[in-house]
């Protein structure tokens, strides 16, 4: 019967308008708060700044004329503002990555891997410990600078979160199938209960006091936000004391190596 039929092919147009027009306020909502805390972000840390300078010149400066007590005020204080300086640093590294324009090529893993192992060297010797990587890791379609901080975020975690007088060994290596490479990075730190595995990924979640291991929850937010914008999905498998291994997976890449 062609009225139902029209009737019907009517209403679909309808609906499919109305999608349309929340998606595009959706996406002008979004757009708006990432332009916010982009912002926000940046003129935050000018005041921070001075609050830095200001008391790390009261101790230098003035070290001599504050008692003990006054001494620990203006030390927690520089701490303080660190920690806040790290906090907001990741929060715009976090906020480019949503606003990022996004081209895919073809990546190759030792590279962004050896680089990001380059960063965290130094604190890999002073803890004694040591990063295997298995070559040939694979190669991804990727963007070089959001793998570089998804993998730098992996390793800096699995030399970070170790037991108690036990030098870190990270192992990583990369598995291929079905046209998908999965990197892993395995250690043999602390290792994460199962029902933290899926909150660890948000932002600011963070299972330990800063005094035990310091952080600022923002790290994993990258790496999961980062691997989607690549069109892959990150995840971990572990057991509590017996290490974790986290994982990326993406589109293997063809031809030129970026
Ligand atoms: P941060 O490292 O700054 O705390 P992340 O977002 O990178 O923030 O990690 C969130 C939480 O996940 C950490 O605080 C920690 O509790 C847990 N976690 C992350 N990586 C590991 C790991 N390799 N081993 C054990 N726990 C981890």
């Amino acid at each position: 019967d062609i009225t139902d039929r029209k009737a019907t092919s009517a209403q679909i147009e309808e609906l499919n308008a109305a999608l349309a027009r929340q998606i595009r306020d959706l996406a002008a909502a979004n757009q708006e708060l990432d332009a916010f805390s982009y912002s926000i972000s940046h003129d935050l840390r000018a005041p921070l700044r001075a609050m830095q300078g200001f008391s790390e010149a009261l101790l230098e400066d003035y070290g001599e004329r504050l008692d003990a007590t006054g001494h620990d005020y203006a030390g927690r204080i520089v701490a303080a503002s660190r920690q806040m300086d790290a906090l907001i640093q990741d929060l715009l590294a976090y906020s480019r990555l949503v606003r990022v324009e996004v081209k895919l090529d073809p990546v190759s893993l030792e590279t962004v891997v050896d680089e990001a192992c380059g960063t965290i060297e130094m604190e890999v010797k002073e803890r004694g410990g040591e990063i295997i990587v298995e070559r040939p890791l694979g190669r991804v379609l990727a963007h070089r600078t959001v793998l570089g901080q998804i993998v730098t975020n992996l390793l800096a975690n699995a030399v970070k979160f170790t037991k108690a007088d036990t030098p870190p060994v990270v192992r990583v290596r990369s598995e291929s199938d079905r046209g998908r490479d999965r990197l892993w990075v395995e250690d043999n730190g602390i290792g994460i209960a199962p029902q933290h595995r899926e909150r660890i990924f948000r932002a600011f979640e963070r299972l330990h006091g800063a005094q035990q291991y310091p952080g600022t929850g923002i790290g994993l937010a990258i790496v999961q936000k980062g691997a989607a914008r690549l069109g892959g999905q990150a995840g971990v498998e572990s057991e509590p004391g017996a290490g974790s291994r986290f994982w990326v997976e993406l589109a293997e890449g063809e031809g030129a190596t970026a």
